[in-house]
């Protein structure tokens, strides 16, 4: 049986310019041997010069979105294979904030991990449900939803990460209690080896929303997380080395 991977990745969003880098010396500093895979997620602008940074470090980069076309007319768009050969390994796909922002819907979702795939990149797909989808009892439905309807079929434990996001957790501060974190996680288990065989007990789940140093321990206590998908916790070294420790 395949054992999933532990990672840690952060998720800069929209925020960094060049003297954000420093901030990866640190972490390669404090991290020099890991226990764990670290991931950190750029804007698109920064993931070159992060990757250069990083050179042979232990630390992987990825991208935040990608355009499901290798290549065209898509003015302000950046292709999978565009972020591989600026030195990313993943990306995260159908963030809670792509999937509002853009409108996102699965099927365009479906169609970047697939793109992703083809340009040798490990997507980081997310799953979640709004404060209004919780309340109204659906939260399994939809991320089980969102699960089948953004992963395309073919997908192995090396070759796909899940994040699970509830949207209200996001940046909020408020996080789910471990309960509500294990009988998502436990489903979307579930859901992945009844669908990818041996080979979905093999993919690393992610918990994401409001992950910090002080929660880090008791959410990795938590069956089926292999680790978190970090948003402002990964914008300070000492900060997201306190959660990669809490991992390790
Ligand atoms: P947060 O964001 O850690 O700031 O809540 C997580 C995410 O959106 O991936």
């Amino acid at each position: 049986m395949t054992t999933p991977r532990k990672l840690a990745a952060g998720n800069w969003k929209m925020n960094g310019l060049e003297a954000q880098l420093a901030e990866v010396d640190t972490l390669m500093a404090t991290h020099t041997t890991p226990v764990c895979d670290i991931l950190l997620c750029p804007p698109a602008t920064l993931i070159d010069r992060m990757a250069r940074r990083i050179g042979d470090g232990k630390i992987a980069v990825g991208g935040q979105d990608c355009h499901a076309a290798p290549s065209g007319a898509h003015t302000g768009d950046v292709s999978a294979a565009m972020l591989a050969d600026a030195g990313a390994t993943h990306v995260i796909l159908g963030h809670s904030e792509r999937r509002a922002d853009h409108g996102e819907s699965d099927d365009a979702v479906r169609d970047k991990v697939a793109a992703a795939w083809e340009a040798g990149l490990v997507p980081v797909v997310c799953v979640g449900e709004t404060l209004e989808q919780r309340e109204g009892g659906s939260t399994l439905a939809v991320v089980g939803g969102q699960l089948q309807g953004s992963i395309p079929d073919g997908a192995t434990a090396a070759t796909l990460v899940v994040a699970y996001e509830p949207v209200w957790a996001i940046g909020t501060g408020r996080v789910p209690t471990t309960e509500q974190i294990a009988e998502v996680h436990d489903f979307l288990r579930d859901r992945l080896s009844q669908r990818m065989g041996g080979e979905g007990n093999g993919v690393s789940l992610l918990y994401g929303g409001s992950v910090k140093p002080s929660n880090a321990a008791e959410i990795f206590a938590v069956e089926n997380v292999n680790g978190a998908l970090v948003g402002g916790a990964s914008l300070k070294a000492g900060d997201f080395s306190g959660i990669i420790d809490a991992l390790e």
